[in-house]
């Protein structure tokens, strides 16, 4: 906040009186001192020496990336974080690009991708990757009808690996194909109708995007190319898109955490895979504010059917709030009706991790209950060789511990699920387990179902719990392919 009410001062922070300049890389490397420090990041400059002080990861995280590019580092860290509105009062610039000779062949392609797009089989701008392993995509019509169909050449594709968004006559399908993603970015030429249908044949990996016209008359073209379309790039590179959902409702799960349920557009198609998050951006005091959540299932029963939301599909999140907390308090302020941003999903969790596992073994930490809530449903349902699954569950107190009487239920229906409670406030009735993570808590807990069985134990709570348990979990002699820890 003090950050936010400096930027808002009318202070000169970058000490150029508000004139924009291109920046060399000589410049930028000159200015790499605590008290004159410019990054780049992503093609733009800052001068940080202001916000110093104000960094929450301290003066020498911001100094490894002083006078240079700092691109990646911010990426590794915290890629979610808004930089460009919260540095927007440090903007030095541009870097000056470097004069490039264009081979023949991309001086064509780039006007080839100027045209309009006609229906050809388009070739992706690949960056970074073979040319052979890039999608390539392609348009047709009947009278009422436009499909376009993305060739992914993958086999295994999954629907969960298509989001797909139309607004304001804009069509962006992304497809996620392992760290890579294929973008589709068109200013569509003719409007088409909200509930657009998305198909995929799996084995053979192609994605068909059906799109009703409003008018049923022949389109010429599909539309306008937009930024980074038809590019195939890591997808760490891509940026993150957010769409705006509607908050439906909003009930009590304890005294201070809560189950939000948000309904997507009707055009938006996406599914966040298990062990996924995504991000929520709304406006704190005048500033954008991200923050990564994870969604969970509306009920930790496995016959149990989502809800329907009468006209698109419904994300549920189960949010704490802190009462100092600057986001989960704005959210708490939300009414129904309400709309926030949502985020594409992220994480870097696979099911395929799972699919073959004996034991699956679950260390959870107040709201770090909630990736594992998919996970529990998912395996509990899909993972035939499973034996055990065990939980355990670290709280304050009794009156902390999220789903219960759910996750007793379960206990009571699965014969694999067992969950043990551990209070680390604990009144004196309390006559379970208490205490903190400790490595002999862990040990007696967590046994293979058999000497050699194949386990995964997934760890999610506030970071020195996290850390905490891959120590003491690699001390027990679990080795780091059977550890899979949630963070952003
Ligand atoms: P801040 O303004 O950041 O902090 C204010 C005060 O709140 C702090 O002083 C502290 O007392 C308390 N506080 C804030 N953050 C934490 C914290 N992380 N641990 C302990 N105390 C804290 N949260 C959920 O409720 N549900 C989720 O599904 C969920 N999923 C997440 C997924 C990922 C990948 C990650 C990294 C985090 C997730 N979180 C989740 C945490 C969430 O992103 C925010 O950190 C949290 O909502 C607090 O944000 P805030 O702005 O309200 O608090
Ligand atoms: P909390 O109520 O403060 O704590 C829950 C339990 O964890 C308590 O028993 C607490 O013991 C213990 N604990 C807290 N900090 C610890 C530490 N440093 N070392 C050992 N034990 C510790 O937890 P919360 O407020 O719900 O926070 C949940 C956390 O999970 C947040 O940090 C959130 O960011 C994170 N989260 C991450 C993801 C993800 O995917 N990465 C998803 C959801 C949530 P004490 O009483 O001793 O503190």
């Amino acid at each position: 906040m003090d950050w936010i009410r400096l930027t808002k001062s009318g202070k000169d922070l970058t000490g150029l009186k508000g004139r924009l300049i291109e920046v060399t890389e000589e410049e930028l490397a000159k200015h790499n001192k605590t008290d004159d420090c410019w990054i780049c990041i992503r093609g733009l400059v800052y001068n940080v020496t202001p916000y110093m002080e104000y960094h929450p990861g301290g003066e020498g995280e911001l100094m490894k990336a002083a006078g240079a590019d700092g691109t990646d580092l911010f990426d590794q860290v915290h890629r979610w974080v808004n930089y460009e509105s919260m540095l927007k009062e440090c903007l030095v610039g541009r870097m000056a690009l470097k004069p490039i000779a264009l081979p023949k062949e991309s001086t064509s392609a780039l006007s080839e991708e100027k045209k309009c797009l006609n229906g050809m089989l388009p070739e992706s701008k690949i960056v970074g990757t073979s040319k052979s392993f890039a999608p390539s995509y392609d348009w047709f019509q009947t009278d009422c009808s436009v499909t376009v169909v993305v060739y992914t050449k993958q086999k295994g594709m999954n629907s969960e690996m298509v989001i797909l968004d139309y607004e304001d006559s804009r069509l962006r399908g992304e497809i996620i194909i392992r760290d890579y993603s294929y973008l589709l970015n068109i200013e569509l030429s003719n409007a088409v109708q909200e509930d657009i249908a998305v198909h995929v044949a799996e084995k053979v990996g192609k994605v068909e995007i059906v799109l009703k016209k409003k008018d049923n008359i022949p389109w010429k073209k599909l539309g306008q190319p937009l930024e980074s379309h038809n590019s195939f790039i890591k997808r760490t590179d891509q940026g993150l898109y957010y769409r705006k959902c509607k908050l439906i409702s909003k009930t009590e799960v304890t005294h201070d955490t809560r189950l939000f349920c948000l309904l997507l557009p009707q055009s938006t198609h996406f599914q966040v895979p298990v062990g996924q998050h995504v991000y929520l951006k709304q406006i704190v005091t005048g500033k954008e504010v991200v923050k990564p959540y994870t969604p969970v299932s509306c009920s930790l029963q496995t016959h149990f059917k989502e809800p329907s939301c009468h006209d698109g599909a419904c994300l549920f999140l189960m949010i704490k709030i802190y009462p100092s907390g600057l986001f989960s308090s704005e959210l708490d302020r939300l009414q129904i009706g309400d709309y926030i941003y949502v985020s594409n999903p992220e994480g870097s969790f696979q099911k395929c991790q799972v699919q073959t596992l004996e034991d699956l073994f679950l260390l959870a930490a107040g709201t770090g209950f909630t990736p594992m809530i998919k996970l529990l449903n998912y395996v509990l349902t899909n993972v035939n060789s499973l034996w055990t699954v065990k939980l355990m569950f670290f709280n304050k107190t009794e009156d902390d511990i999220l789903w219960r009487d759910q996750l007793e239920q379960l206990i009571l229906q699965d014969k694999r699920f067992e969950a043990q409670f551990i209070l680390s406030e604990p009144s004196k009735e309390w006559n379970g387990k208490r205490g903190k993570i400790s490595s002999s808590l862990l040990s007696e807990f967590f046994k293979r179902s058999k000497q050699d069985s194949k386990v995964l134990i997934c760890i999610c709570g506030p970071a020195p719990f996290t850390e905490q348990g891959e120590r003491f979990l690699k001390d027990l002699g679990y080795c780091k392919e059977e550890i899979h820890s949630f963070t952003a």
